[in-house]
């Protein structure tokens, strides 16, 4: 694996010794491995030729398909810097996120044509505009701008230390940050894994990997690459489709998967989920955010197969800490509710949020971790790196947890989040893990609202099942079995869908708008 030290040289690498073997399948269309080192050769010569330079920026703005990933690759090899925006973004976003990074061209998805007037606008007019797949009339198409090139390797040097994508984070708590991740960054977990030879971890050459999170998010991206990486076949979904997923692991071999929780939820909830046979499925990866005891429980059950936690940022390229199958014992095992343990090459420790000193087991505080894996800096934005990366290398994550005896990182929630009623700090998380087993709960969130008491009251917001009465009472009397009378929610709000970001993460933030305004919320 020494033979990838960049993102390119994986293609470099497998199209050698596999060239017939296919690398990635989207929607029925499927390409080997010689063919993709072929485009992607192209558009690395074609990138040249539009006069783009190393450490230039290119975005897209798509949802996932195969060509996404030999842009991804062509421009590894050319030292270009991709920037995946999320399609899911609204057009304000996506604009600033075009004008911040500061492009020289962008490849539209054809999802997105009907933004490309504010796309437009919203840039320099000497970017160039390139139509992905089936084109469009006003732009120049992809495949003939790919096609026109030789697909001979242009040999570019590339640093492993030189950034290669941009990815913005998911924007959960504030405007999303441009992360910076070089080759090294994105690609020293996977080698450090492989030489720590994590059974869970092994591929095989019959591996099938689906990528159906989005890929400008890092549980799609970098969860692309981890297969990429390993050989395996990639199977490239437009987007996250309950319904989709489950075909492809009943028809097309499926062995792994990531999901964010609320993607597994949405598995669940599938009429034919458990009329599955799921024998070729190896491992679910999951994570992102915390995910309720419950919902993992009746995964490991329906799903039957191992299932790995993953918890990291894009800061940190992805994964960082894991919870490896064996921690996932049926009925529940205490380990099922961490985060999980390091990644080999990776440091872990717990300070206190206000003195930086380090924490001894057991003492909740802030997460800080530092490895190769940390990003090069957050673009343009010196300031911001300068507060969460330390002069020697420690990266605050944000997130409050603690670590056990056994090296075991639990994660509480993002401080963020955390709520302070009277003197007690409540994580969220917690509340939200102990209604989600209510039988009318379908989805719940859970913040902090002014209170003239406490400083901040619980507060829970429901999305009731469908086929079941709901009553606020009773979910209240509910958690309060689960979890201390400080923790319960003081009122239940039920609502028929609760705001979510991107990468489908719920967003407190949103939630908790109508109650504090006009008022300044303490942040932790
Ligand atoms: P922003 O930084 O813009 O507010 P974000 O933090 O959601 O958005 P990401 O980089 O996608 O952007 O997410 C990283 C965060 O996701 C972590 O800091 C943590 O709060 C949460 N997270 C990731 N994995 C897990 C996990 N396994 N369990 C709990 N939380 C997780
Ligand atoms: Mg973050």
């Amino acid at each position: 694996y020494d033979a990838m030290p960049a993102l390119g040289d994986i293609v470099r690498y497998h199209a050698r010794y596999r060239p017939e073997r296919i690398a990635v399948s989207f929607e029925g269309h499927v390409t080997s491995w010689g063919e993709l080192e072929r485009a992607s050769n192209r558009v690395t010569n074609a990138l040249s030729a539009a006069g783009c330079r190393p450490a230039d920026r290119i975005a897209y703005i798509g949802k996932g398909t195969d060509e996404f990933f030999e842009l991804m690759f062509g421009a590894a090899k050319a030292g270009v810097v991709l920037v995946p925006v999320q399609w899911r973004l609204a057009l304000a976003e996506m604009q600033q996120i075009l004008l911040d990074a500061d492009v020289r061209m962008v490849f539209v998805g054809s999802d997105q044509f009907d933004k490309l007037d504010a796309f437009r606008q919203a840039l320099s007019s000497d970017v160039n505009l390139i139509a992905m797949e089936r084109g469009h009339a006003d732009l120049a198409r992809y495949a003939e701008w790919r096609d026109a090139m030789p697909a001979s390797d242009a040999g570019l040097a590339v640093d492993p230390a030189s950034v290669v994508i941009q990815l913005y984070t998911s924007g959960t708590t504030g405007v999303p940050k441009g992360v910076m991740l070089s080759h090294r960054n994105i690609l020293s977990g996977r080698r450090d894994s492989m030489r720590a030879q994590m059974e869970w971890n092994e591929w095989r050459e019959d591996d099938v990997n689906l990528v159906a999170l989005p890929v400008g998010h890092v549980g799609g991206i970098a969860w692309a690459i981890v297969g990429f990486f390993s050989g395996a076949k990639t199977i490239v979904l437009r987007e996250f489709n309950p319904a989709q997923v489950l075909d492809a692991i009943e028809h097309e071999g499926v062995s792994r998967l990531f999901v964010v929780p609320t993607a597994l939820h949405q598995l669940l909830l599938q009429p034919r989920v458990r009329q599955i046979d799921y024998r070729r499925l190896r491992h679910i990866l999951y994570g992102a955010s915390p995910i309720a005891i419950d919902l993992l429980r009746e995964a490991t059950q329906v799903f039957g197969c191992g299932f790995c936690q993953q918890y990291g940022m894009t800061e940190t390229a992805g994964t960082i800490v894991f919870l490896p199958p064996e921690d996932h014992i049926a009925g529940g095992s205490p380990r099922m509710r961490a985060a999980g343990k390091a990644m080999p090459g990776v440091e872990i420790r717990v300070v206190d949020a206000h003195s930086r000193e380090p924490l001894a087991a057991g003492q909740v505080g802030e997460v800080e971790t530092r490895s190769v894996a940390n990003m090069v800096g957050y673009w343009r934005w010196p300031a911001a790196t300068a507060q969460i990366i330390d002069e020697s290398g420690w990266l605050r994550t944000g997130d409050a947890g603690y670590l056990d005896e056994d090296g075991y990182l639990y994660i509480h929630d993002r401080f963020k989040d955390m709520i302070v009623s009277g003197a007690e700090n409540i994580y969220p998380a917690e509340v939200e893990n102990a209604i989600y087993g209510h039988p009318a709960v379908q989805e719940v969130a859970v913040i902090g609202v002014p209170d003239e008491k406490w400083g901040e009251a619980v507060k829970a917001i429901v999305v009731a099942k469908a086929d079941v009465s709901a009553d606020a009472a009773d979910i209240i009397a509910f958690a309060r079995t689960r979890i201390a009378a400080f923790k319960t929610p003081k009122s239940v709000e039920f609502v028929t869908a609760l705001p979510k970001g991107p990468s489908g993460k719920i967003l407190r933030r949103v939630l908790r708008e109508p109650y504090w305004e006009g008022r300044e919320r303490r942040v932790n």
